[in-house]
């Protein structure tokens, strides 16, 4: 019985703990922000230890996704594709932000596969963004895009051009690489990153064991994106490996004490 009144007890300082403001405080002027941009809804998996450590210590993230993934596949069993699975992706990805603690996310909605052709609209859209925000830190794709996919590629590109503060770069170092191809292995996939970076190259190691739990529930919520056996090797490294990469080629002081 002392048991359960324990837990009881503890149980609305454990919702209070994963629950994060999703809008800004009324003086907003005085929060700081952080634009991270991607290519697709899931993209943030990659860094979602960071930004999730970056809300939870008082910075306002905003997430923009430059497509809504509407040429992907869908493992979820219900077969969707076009615009019904882009609709379901964007769901997908408020439930994995929220889980993380980040602002709601901005979908600009440009078509999936085919950045390139949109890349001064984009740019456009991503300067507006930009001004009205204001952030300190524009989180995006480096070279080669982690997975080497064009859109990466060509979004990273387009957010380190518009930004005009600090811009950092998550990556996977080869090392990580390999753990993470090991963890695949244990559970009987294979999975290997295509562009890591080397070693030597990656400027900041952050760790991110104190959101791992945000980590799993996050990644838990592309359930068209990651197949339940995806998830669990992805929990089981995110345990293990509590440490994400970043490159910053100018690093200075407003983002370094968050990090
Ligand atoms: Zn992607």
């Amino acid at each position: 019985m002392k048991l359960l009144v324990t837990l009881l007890t503890m149980l609305p300082l454990a919702a209070r703990a994963n629950s994060v403001p999703r809008e800004p405080p009324a003086n907003s002027k005085e929060v700081k922000n952080v634009l991270a941009v991607f290519a697709h809804p899931d993209d943030e998996t990659w860094v979602s230890g960071t930004l999730s450590k970056l809300a939870y210590g008082g910075l306002k993230v905003t997430p923009v996704y430059v497509t809504s993934g509407d040429a992907g596949s869908d493992y979820s069993g219900a077969k969707l594709t076009g615009q019904a699975l882009a609709k379901i992706r964007e769901s997908e990805a408020l439930k994995a932000t929220s889980a993380l603690g980040l602002s709601i996310p901005v979908f600009l909605r440009y078509p999936d596969g085919k950045i390139d052709r949109y890349y001064s609209e984009i740019r456009d859209e991503l300067t507006s963004i930009i001004d009205e925000l204001e952030p300190i830190a524009v989180v995006t794709f480096g070279a080669g895009g982690i997975t080497g996919h064009i859109d990466h590629i060509y979004v990273g590109e387009i957010a380190s051009e518009v930004s005009r503060s600090e811009t950092v770069h998550f990556a996977v170092s080869q090392s990580r690489a390999e753990l993470l191809a090991q963890y695949a292995t244990k559970h009987g996939i294979t999975f290997k990153v295509p562009e890591p970076v080397a070693d030597a190259d990656i400027t900041h190691r952050v760790d991110v064991s104190l959101r791992g739990e945000n980590r799993i529930n996050a990644q838990a919520s592309y359930k068209t994106q990651f197949p339940p056996v995806m998830m669990r090797a992805f929990a089981d490294f995110v345990n293990g490996v509590p440490t994400e990469e970043l490159v910053i080629p100018n690093s200075s002081n407003q983002l370094e004490e968050f990090l």
